[in-house]
């Protein structure tokens, strides 16, 4: 059996190749990062010899999967047209920098439709999508992130998943990142191994295992279905340690990288969730 991916999403504090670097030290086999300041719309383009150290590191370490996550101003389901065509610049600058950084995947958000509906944020979603995949030509895929449901949130029925990668021309270039805490918040059940194994097959049924790239693996401050989006120390929400064994033991999901965006707090820090995982995956 091949090693398991297992990572954190880590810092870029300093410079973007110290990422690398801590999620070595951690031990992870896999990473997350922003690749800029996740909080404000302006970014300045990277540095070759940055782009460089951290793809010399990436290779020196040997990370063979990698994900970056968007930022968290852009909504690339706002009917404003404003804010979206902001957003879609985000999305391509975004696309065109995991690119650079040879990172495999680039996590979304589907956004918000702010009272207009859900066919219309579906319908910017998807718009958005192409237009990025379409101005940036690289081997970065583009993943949409499962919401807990959020009011006026998109993406948080498989259904609205599927829905949008039907509608795009680049189909090889999508796939999905599955968050366990968003997930559980948008009602479906992961508590324990009856649960974890209905809610992938339905997974399966409707969007398809060949689309499922990367798995965010949080626990949940919110109850099942309460559409809350806090994140929990592994076993210590409510789909808790027996759902984590289950999840941690299902074989599609030991296949895929596994990415922590867990607190960091007295109660635990990345080496305590990151021990739990390996304990509860039982390797
Ligand atoms: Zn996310
Ligand atoms: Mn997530
Ligand atoms: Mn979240």
């Amino acid at each position: 059996m091949i090693a398991m991916l297992i990572g954190v999403h880590v810092s870029i504090a300093g410079s973007i190749d110290k990422a690398v670097d801590r999620a070595k030290e951690l031990d992870c086999t896999t990473f997350q990062i922003f690749t800029r300041n996740p909080r404000g719309w302006r970014f300045s383009p990277l540095k070759q010899e940055e782009v460089d150290a951290f793809v010399r590191k990436l290779k020196i370490h040997e990370f063979k999967l990698t994900a970056a996550h968007m930022p968290y101003l852009p909504n690339i389901s706002s009917p404003l047209d404003e804010t979206y065509k902001k957003s879609l610049e985000v999305l391509k600058a975004e696309l065109s920098r995991c690119g650079q950084l040879k990172i495999n995947y680039l996590v979304t958000h589907l956004g918000s439709h702010l009272g207009k509906g859900l066919d219309i944020g579906l319908k910017r979603a998807v718009d958005a999508c192409n237009k990025a995949l379409s101005s940036v030509d690289n081997d970065v895929t583009l993943l949409l992130e499962i919401t807990s449901g959020t009011k006026n949130s998109v993406g948080y029925e498989f259904e609205q998943i599927v829905s949008i990668i039907d509608k795009i021309e680049q189909k090889d270039r999508v796939g999905v990142c599955f968050d366990t805490c968003h997930a559980f918040a948008a009602g479906y059940d992961l508590r324990n191994e009856k649960a974890v194994n209905e809610t992938l097959k339905l997974f399966d049924k409707i969007v398809g295992f060949s689309k499922l790239k990367v798995i965010h693996l949080n626990d949940s401050k919110g109850e099942l279905g309460s559409h809350l989006d806090r994140h929990e120390h592994i076993g210590m929400g409510f789909i808790g340690e027996e759902g984590f064994r289950a999840i941690l033991n299902h074989k599609v999901i030991r296949e895929l990288p596994l990415i922590l965006e867990t607190p960091v707090d007295s109660k635990r820090d990345w080496l305590g969730n990151l021990k739990k995982v390996r304990e509860l995956a039982r390797i």
